[in-house]
């Protein structure tokens, strides 16, 4: 049986770039190309799975512009990524097109496992993968998530701001990571009923939510934060550090 992985890596990382163009300097690049101890964020992404015996194969959506570049880069690099059947494809507008385009390319059998893993969070664990794998495979579909640590809200956006509208109890709510597990015909098809109903969600799970498969919560971690400002590049080159 497969287990497939998809790495969305086609994000302009325009957060990082205004941060940067903000303070006058040059647009740093975009996230998952962001040096961490000199390598780039997707490459210690990209390591995690390459290095999980479960792990299949690798599917990596990136801008058109870097296919090319980042290809020569593994085989220079990091040949150790390649070991694994590793394709490089183009993604999309936005994540889920991104995903989509790599889904498109999948040849998997209804029961193979397809996993997807934002290429900016590079502390996933071979624990957490196994995990994530382990749910996907009994219930169908499973993700990781942390417990929240603040108390949420719910507001209405107003011209002036935020208002309130209720509280919701802390004990219901979930914050979801990556990475995200799913049977390979349960993905398919909530895919293909988003992209029918012109549904775009901002991860996997909603779209198998919506499909009316429950999915399963696994424990994630509050280190593997996804990296989407410069002050997360600062706290990520501390945790690989120690
Ligand atoms: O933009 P967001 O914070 O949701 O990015 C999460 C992941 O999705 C990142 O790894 C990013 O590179 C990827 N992404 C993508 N295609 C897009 C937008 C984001 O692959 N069009």
């Amino acid at each position: 049986m497969k287990v497939i992985v998809i790495i969305p890596a086609a994000g302009l990382g325009t957060r990082m770039v205004s941060a940067a163009a903000a303070k006058g300097k040059k647009p740093a690049a975009s996230k998952q190309f962001a040096e961490l101890d000199g390598t780039p964020v997707l490459i210690h992404t990209l390591r995690k799975f390459a290095l999980s015996p479960e792990i299949t194969e690798i599917f990596v959506a990136l801008r058109n512009a870097e296919i090319a570049p980042f290809h020569e880069h593994l085989e220079r690099k990091s040949p150790e990524i390649l070991k694994k059947r590793t394709v490089l494809l183009e993604g999309g507008e936005h994540r889920q097109h991104s995903v989509a385009n790599a889904l498109a390319s999948v040849t998997a059998s209804a029961d193979d496992i397809v996993l997807v893993h934002d290429a900016v969070r590079p502390f996933v664990s071979e624990e957490m993968i196994h995990e994530v794998i382990a749910a996907a495979r009994k219930y169908g579909a499973a993700i990781a998530g942390v417990p929240a640590m603040d108390t949420v809200k719910q507001v209405e956006r107003t011209a002036e701001g935020a208002l309130i509208k209720s509280t919701i109890p802390r004990e219901r709510v979930v914050m979801a990571q990556t990475p995200q597990g799913f049977r390979y015909n349960v993905l398919k098809k909530a895919f293909d009923e988003a992209t029918a109903d012109g549904f775009t969600g901002t991860d996997e799970a909603s779209l198998v939510e919506r499909s009316g498969h429950p999915v399963a919560v696994v424990m994630g971690s509050p280190r593997n934060i996804k990296i989407t400002t410069p002050a997360d590049l600062e706290l990520a080159e501390f945790f690989l550090k120690r």
